[in-house]
């Protein structure tokens, strides 16, 4: 028997759970210095490293659910070195400025880390590396101009294996090739989320949960049950930007599905030779994302549903059932040992894509409004690195992190429905279509049909 839903497998086995009581909601009208939408990373690394930095600067979080509710409670769990737009920010600004911020971002899975061990968050961190793995000639092709440009950025520590050597690493069935790069770490996606939100508790951060903002204004975020008024008010809402007044056709809220298998006998885990912690990711255009999770299981994430029609987000992540079947396929056709193996969860998650598929973070000192966010499935690491450049932006620091190439970038809107649902139902079935094809013909060659979506869409 599958759980289907249930906010995530993260959320439905977190022993604390259900002992935890939710935190009190706002009663009245209030002020702050700063004020934050949304408790997940995003807004949570903010309040964090803002009241680190000046501990008299009052701080309110208000978060609609509770903290975890959203991605940050849901991913996948590969902390790594990956950010969205990386590529669009070195023709926009040049390859030095794109290179300091995938230095950045690799210094970013180091400082996470680090953070948790400092303040007693328990959340199953692993640092095993990331492998991404080719299962077809065009995936190889892919793999190799991936491989060289991760170290035109500087990653000189990445290894590119061949068919036998990624077999040792993790015997996939059908591998021909990979990729393993040492940023990346295993985590539990919902305990960091707890955990940092009880570690701004102790710093003072006041948070209020199940209080929905309703809208957000210059020095106000406006709430059911009161106004917050503060000089910086910060939208941290990521993949629910969509149902604020106003940011309908800001960023599309692109939704992530999992599925999770039962623990998987010692025995077993030998043979498929998957070590205790490196993170399994592939080269299709629908990639797969995968970990090994700390009880001993898979957990396997893809796309499902790309999104829904008039950007609706969320029902607690309950997940279509034929979602559900191709990813189990996916996984047994991955490790065909592992074939009938139970899948004991399924659950889905939105996050958030801007129309050039950049990761941005912004604040403009004339309204005192910022956000941070549009990280593609890239926001584990990058929420880290946004909540560190939103403290400098908030406080007038002129920093590194400051100057970064994705600080106060502005792109335009999405397109109107229906034609928002259209672009993304022919982008996704564009590459299902082309990963089919690339596994049929053994090209080496990536599908002209993906590279015409990459184009159409603006991801490349
Ligand atoms: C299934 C899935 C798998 C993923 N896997 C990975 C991965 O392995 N690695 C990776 O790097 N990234 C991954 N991502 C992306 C990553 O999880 C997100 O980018 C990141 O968690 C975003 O954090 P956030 O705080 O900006 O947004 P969220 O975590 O979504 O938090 C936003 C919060 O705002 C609250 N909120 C929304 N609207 C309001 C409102 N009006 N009023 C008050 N509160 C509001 C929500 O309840 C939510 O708690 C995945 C995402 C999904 C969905």
């Amino acid at each position: 028997m599958t759980t289907n839903g249930g906010i995530s497998f993260w959320y439905a086995t977190d022993r604390t759970a259900p002992t935890t009581p939710p935190r009190p909601p706002l009663t009245a009208d209030a002020t702050a210095d700063v004020v934050i939408v949304g408790g997940g990373y995003t807004g949570l690394w903010t309040a964090y490293y803002l009241k680190t930095a000046a501990p008299d600067l009052r701080v309110t979080v208000l978060e609609q659910k509770f903290c975890g509710y959203g991605a940050s409670g849901r991913n996948g769990g590969w902390l790594y070195n990956g950010i969205a737009g990386r590529d669009r920010y070195a023709a926009l600004h040049g390859h030095q400025a794109a290179q300091r911020l995938q230095q950045a971002m690799n210094g970013t899975v180091t400082e996470v880390i680090d953070v948790a061990a400092k303040e007693g968050i328990d959340a199953d961190i692993q640092r095993g590396g990331v492998l991404e793995v080719a299962r077809t000639p065009a995936q190889l092709t892919r793999l190799k101009a991936f491989h060289a440009t991760e170290l035109a950025f500087g990653e000189t520590d990445r290894e590119l294996h061949d068919a036998a050597a990624t077999r040792a690493r993790i015997d996939i069935a059908d591998a021909v090739g990979s990729s393993w790069s040492p940023h990346g770490a295993r985590i539990h996606p919902l305990k960091l989320a707890r955990g940092l939100a009880a570690a701004c508790e102790r710093l003072g951060v006041v948070i209020h949960e199940s209080t929905p903002v309703t809208e957000i204004a210059p020095r106000k975020a406006v709430t059911p049950y009161g106004t917050v008024r503060a000089p910086h008010v910060l939208r941290c809402t990521e993949g629910f930007t969509a149902a604020l007044k106003g940011h309908k056709r800001a960023w599309l809220p692109m939704n992530s599905s999992m599925i999770v298998t039962a623990p998987i006998p010692e025995s077993t885990w030998q043979r498929l030779a998957w070590s205790d912690s490196a993170l399994l990711g592939d080269m299709a255009h629908a990639y797969m994302y995968a970990q090994r999770t700390a009880d001993g299981r898979i957990a396997i994430g893809g796309r499902g549903v790309p999104y829904r029609f008039g950007s609706r987000t969320d029902n607690d992540g309950r997940t279509r059932p034929a979602t559900i079947d191709s990813l189990r396929d996916l996984l047994f056709s991955f490790f065909p040992l592992l074939t009938g193996t139970e899948i004991t969860h399924a659950w889905s998650g939105v996050l958030g894509v801007p129309r050039d598929w950049c990761a941005t973070v912004t604040l403009d000192p004339a309204t005192g409004l910022g956000w941070a966010g549009g990280y593609v499935g890239s926001g584990v690491a990058t929420a880290n690195l946004a909540g560190r450049t939103l403290r400098d932006l908030v406080l007038g620091d002129t920093t590194e992190l400051t100057s970064l190439p994705w600080v106060n970038h502005r792109v335009r809107r999405w397109e109107p429905e229906p034609f928002r649902w259209l672009g993304v139902q022919a982008l996704y079935a564009a590459y299902r279509q082309a990963d089919r094809h690339e596994t049929a013909t053994h090209t080496p060659d990536t599908t002209p049909l993906a590279r015409l979506a990459n184009r159409i869409s603006g991801r490349h």
